[in-house]
């Protein structure tokens, strides 16, 4: 029996979601642990494009079970939509291939709604949010101030907790940001037109969890953003507010004793980040225009073009360490194929000296990188399946970065479908 968990090892969009895809045919059961529908997974496959937000990657095989656990941040609004989309384009979504924790916290209408009037407030101190409520509902959490998705077995119970909890909040969104309060009545229209949609699949899943478990059932872990947006070891507080390791994996699964077999750390090509914060890589100009294009980067769930720069070593091998990757998938190399030399941010420069040390958040600021360059292929690799059939100079390009990173790469994408994939 192996368990495997499947996690970012940079700024989040490194391509987990397809991954997931393509790994779910080894496994009975893919939970996601933690995030809510503030990133987009884009998965290529037979039923079309896709980009999920809430729903595990597994969803497009037949016989596997997709779990929200309680580390989740469920929207029930965000998720029923998301829910309907998917179904329209003929994906079977059922109560038995979908499961959603009764542990998991609700996002309730007023997160999002503060998330916004908080970066309207920060003005140009914003984080670069999403403004999917994803902060205010982890400090809710925290705060024992939300509701759990069990809940809503409860009725009568349900509406008392919602009356204390609306009490409570009112008093922050009138009195804080001046902005209008919310009303039991709208509320209550929420709790129906989406809470009571997917009530169904509200069930006790670490019970589920904890008898697949022992019966030997292969489990997939998969995270949403990436090492670096992780909450503790992140580049906080341009970091998401949950824990985006693989070591939280068990806790927000809700199965706190599985053994992780194999953790699956996905690394771009190129760097790509999403939002503000230090990105000590960037690039700017018509140099980074280039390569924003040739990768397509513009984000899942915003549409914001993603800043982008060379692959940056030092900040990977850190994000490597955090995860604590057995093994690594590097995606989109056939993005760089245009390139005559292939930049490599292979060190920073910090105080006049050179380290490979990821620093302190503060420090970042002022980290600049030292770029190497190495020979480009000049041509077009997306139909090479075989390791051996990539020109020297990619093959070398890989090698180079598995040993900077120390950590065996065993996959490399060249395209986004499901079979562009060459395994080593
Ligand atoms: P995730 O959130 O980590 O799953 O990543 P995203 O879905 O946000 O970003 C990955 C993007 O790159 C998606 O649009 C994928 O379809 C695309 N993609 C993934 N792997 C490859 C690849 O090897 N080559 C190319 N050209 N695109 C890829």
């Amino acid at each position: 029996m192996s368990n495997c968990a499947i996690v970012g090892i940079n700024w989040g969009d490194e391509g987990k979601g397809r991954m997931v895809d393509l790994l779910t045919q080894n496994y009975d059961i893919v939970v996601r642990y933690q995030g809510g529908g503030n990133a987009g997974h884009t998965v290529i496959n037979q039923y079309g494009k896709f980009a999920l937000h809430l729903l595990p990657s597994g969803i497009f095989r037949p016989g596997v079970v997709n779990i929200l656990g309680n580390g989740v941040a469920l929207d029930p609004e965000n998720l029923w939509k998301e829910m309907e989309t998917v179904a329209g384009q003929g994906v079977s979504l059922t109560p038995e291939n979908l499961m959603i924790s009764d542990r998991a916290s609700l996002l309730l209408p007023w997160h999002r709604q503060l998330d916004e009037l908080e970066e309207l407030r920060l003005k140009d101190k914003k984080y670069g949010s999403t403004k999917q409520g994803i902060a205010p509902f982890y400090s809710d959490k925290y705060q024992k101030k939300t509701i759990l998705a069990g809940e809503l077995m409860y009725p009568e119970k349900l509406k008392e907790h919602l009356k204390d909890l609306l009490e409570w909040k009112n008093l922050t969104i009138t009195r804080v940001y001046g902005a209008d309060g919310w009303t039991m009545e709208q509320l209550m229209d929420w709790v129906d037109n989406y809470c009571e949609k997917i009530k169904p699949f509200v069930r006790d899943t670490g019970s589920f969890l904890r008898k697949a478990q022992k019966a030997g059932k292969q489990i997939l872990f998969e995270a949403q953003l990436g090492a670096l947006r992780d909450l503790d070891l992140g580049i906080y507080p341009y970091t998401t507010s949950s824990n985006t390791i693989a070591a939280y994996a068990p806790v927000g699964a809700g199965i706190p004793g599985v053994k992780i077999d194999e953790v699956v750390g996905v690394v771009k090509a190129y760097s790509t980040c999403v939002g503000e914060g230090p990105f000590t890589c960037e690039w700017f100009g018509p140099e980074a225009e280039a390569l924003r294009e040739a990768g397509g980067e513009y984000g899942a769930k915003t549409g914001r073009p993603r800043r982008v720069g060379p692959i940056d070593l030092v900040a990977t091998r850190y994000g490597v360490e955090a995860q604590g990757a057995t093994c690594v998938a590097l995606t989109k190399l056939d993005v760089l194929s245009y390139m005559k030399q292939i930049p490599i941010c292979a060190h920073y420069l910090l105080n006049g000296e050179q380290t490979d040390e990821f620093p302190f958040p503060l420090a970042l600021n002022d980290a600049r990188p030292v770029v190497e360059y190495m020979e480009g292929w000049g041509t077009d690799i997306s139909g090479v399946r075989r390791w051996e059939d990539l020109p020297r100079q990619a093959r070398d390009y890989v090698e180079y970065v598995e040993k900077a990173i120390g950590c065996p790469i065993r996959y490399v994408s060249v395209g986004p479908e499901r079979d562009s994939m060459i395994v080593r």
